[in-house]
């Protein structure tokens, strides 16, 4: 078991393995990223399932694949495969823009993928356009589609934004609703890779747009989640990430890899340790040490929480996987 040392279990491994993306959402990127790495600073899906066995044989129960969009690495299903494979009950779980979904979903499935969370900020074409820098919309409808379709459990995730999408909160609430999938609006979070002009909708005015149509009741947390969860009349929920609201430091059970091996314990780079030298050489030791080593790095609280809110953060979602 890992086990930190303000006694948090860490079961949750999130693996980025790329920063690069099909979409330039206005939230997440530059819209020229500055720090492409080159591709052979990349782990090898051989070298990232090295050092998943190892954490999984250290008690990791759940791993998420992201990104940049992960779907943009070639034979993603392979590695998940392997995951699946080595650890058939495991949680395992991908966050995709959807872009690609159609033509994936079924293989992904097959490979072993238990759930997706997609992002989905609008329902409106030239809004979709506005937002990811590219006419986006008719494909990730159609991956969602296609990922209902093959049986996968899937989530949509919502950034609001002023101006933007708040006018289409109940309906892309509604329209999760209707096919069945659970939708969390999430806080924008500052940065600096994004465009200047964006605001995003704190908590509160998300549920005070619902609130015009809905009752709403909050409903019971789930351990280890960001998101606070909403019930309608009807039963449905919905969630809320709002890190401007909370910190999710005391119960944070996750550690993050990045595409090119460094191991982070927070939500910023500051002590993460790269894996790459120990899994490019298979040595499991060393690997399973450097795992030791980062979970005695992790913080207590992460800088946003202690209260760095006003400073806009470099931290790059497409670099760490959100
Ligand atoms: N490309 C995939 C996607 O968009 O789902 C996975 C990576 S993306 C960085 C993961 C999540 O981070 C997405 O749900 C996205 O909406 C969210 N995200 C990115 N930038 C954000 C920001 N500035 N504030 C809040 N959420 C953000
Ligand atoms: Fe790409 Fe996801 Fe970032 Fe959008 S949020 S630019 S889809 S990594």
């Amino acid at each position: 078991m890992l086990v930190d040392k303000y006694g948090r279990t860490v079961d949750y491994l999130r693996i980025s393995v790329t920063q690069r993306c099909n979409f330039r959402c206005r939230y997440c990127m530059p819209t020229t990223p500055f720090s492409w790495m080159p591709k052979e600073n990349l782990l090898t899906f051989e070298e990232l399932f090295l050092f998943v066995k190892v954490a999984i044989d250290q008690g990791v129960t759940k791993i998420r694949i992201t990104g940049g969009e992960p779907l943009v690495r070639k034979d993603l299903d392979v590695f998940i495969k392997m995951i699946s494979d080595y650890k058939p009950d495991i949680d395992l779980a991908l966050t995709t823009n959807g872009f690609m979904l159609r033509h994936y979903a079924k293989r992904l499935k097959d490979a072993g993928l238990k759930r997706i969370n997609m992002s989905l900020d609008t329902l409106d074409e030239k809004k979709a356009k506005f937002i990811a820098q590219k006419g986006i919309l008719h494909e990730v409808l159609a991956g969602f589609e296609a990922a209902l379709d093959a049986g996968l459990k899937v989530k949509l995730n919502t950034v609001a934004l002023k101006g933007i999408n708040d006018n289409e909160l109940v309906s892309l609430l509604e329209f999760a609703k209707f096919r069945g999938s659970q939708i969390r609006f999430i806080e924008y979070m500052e940065n600096t890779h994004a465009k200047d002009d964006l605001k995003g909708l704190k908590s509160d005015e998300i549920l005070a747009i619902i609130s015009e149509k809905y009752k709403i009741t909050k409903d019971e947390k789930l351990p280890n989640s960001p998101a606070s969860i909403y019930k309608l009349e009807d039963g449905y929920k919905f969630g809320i990430i709002d890190p401007h609201k909370h910190d999710f430091c005391e119960s944070c059970n996750r550690i993050r890899l990045s595409a090119e091996g460094l191991l982070i314990p927070c939500l910023y780079f500051e002590d993460a340790l790269s894996i790459k030298d120990a899994v490019s050489k298979g040595d499991i030791v060393v690997a399973s040490e450097i795992l030791r080593q980062v979970l005695e790095n992790k913080p207590e609280k992460n800088k946003w929480a202690v209260g760095t809110q006003n400073e806009t953060s470099s931290r790059a979602f497409y670099q760490t996987g959100g």
